[in-house]
């Protein structure tokens, strides 16, 4: 693929903006010779402001998802991808979200445009824990992480049991609940199922992957060793 139509796909601008860039010398190789529109270089060689270029496939984001905001392209309101530098939402193949967070959950949300390592992620099967931090209305009952861990509750209006979840109580109002499937308010569904009222929940960890010391708002791209600890 020509690199201008290969750098427009990427979402850095159209093929006119990306022209522009080339005769601007803001694309260079890794030394910093300025590269032109029919040189033929592999995508790794290339720098735009001196930045690496995007990885054309298998991108894979990790951001700290903040309160009040959502996981869907389209929202009157804001939306985790407003957080994002716009070629993300330019880009082709587009990235999605791993499974969602609701606007009043935080913590580790993961991005990828890769079809098959989104699945391995959220499937069920592949028994990725994600990791909530749970903060609740009322007093654990006592009997929670034996019905979590059942196999048998059943949520409202559903028709099959959640698998077994581990929780771990860490107070009286605490506890960290590892879920390996991702249904719809799942976690705030479980303790209602209690008569209990989920206060705040944070996502602190997807399989061995953790937050570290990224702020609330921030994200960073993640690498093969980021990878694979999430499984
Ligand atoms: N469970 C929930 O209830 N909400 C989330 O955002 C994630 C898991």
């Amino acid at each position: 693929m020509r690199l201008v139509r290969l750098i427009a796909n990427l979402g850095y601008g159209n093929r006119k903006d990306v022209a522009w860039m080339f005769r601007e010398g803001r694309i260079t190789d890794p030394d910093g010779e300025v590269l032109y529109a029919d040189d033929k270089v592999e995508p790794a060689q290339i720098r735009i402001d001196g930045e690496p270029l995007d990885p054309p496939t298998g991108l894979v984001l990790m951001m700290h998802k903040p309160l009040g905001v959502t996981c869907s392209r389209k929202d009157p309101g804001r939306v985790v991808y407003d957080l994002l530098p716009p070629r993300y939402r330019a880009r082709s193949p587009a990235l999605s979200t791993v499974g969602r967070l609701d606007r009043d959950t935080s913590g580790l949300l993961l991005f990828t445009d890769d079809g098959a390592l989104l699945h391995r992620i959220i499937s069920p099967r592949a028994q990725i824990a994600k990791v909530y931090e749970a903060s609740l209305a009322q007093d654990l009952r006592g009997d929670e992480q034996a019905l979590f861990a059942s196999g048998t509750l059943l949520l409202e209006s559903e028709t099959t049991p959640l698998l077994p979840a581990l929780l771990e109580v860490l107070g009286s109002r605490q506890a960290r609940l590892h879920l390996s499937e991702g249904r719809y308010h799942q976690a705030r569904r479980m303790f209602a199922a209690t008569g209990n009222h989920v206060e705040t929940l944070h996502r602190s960890a997807v399989g061995g992957l953790d937050l570290g010391e990224l702020a609330a708002g921030a994200w960073r791209a993640l690498d093969a060793s980021d990878i694979e600890r999430i499984f």
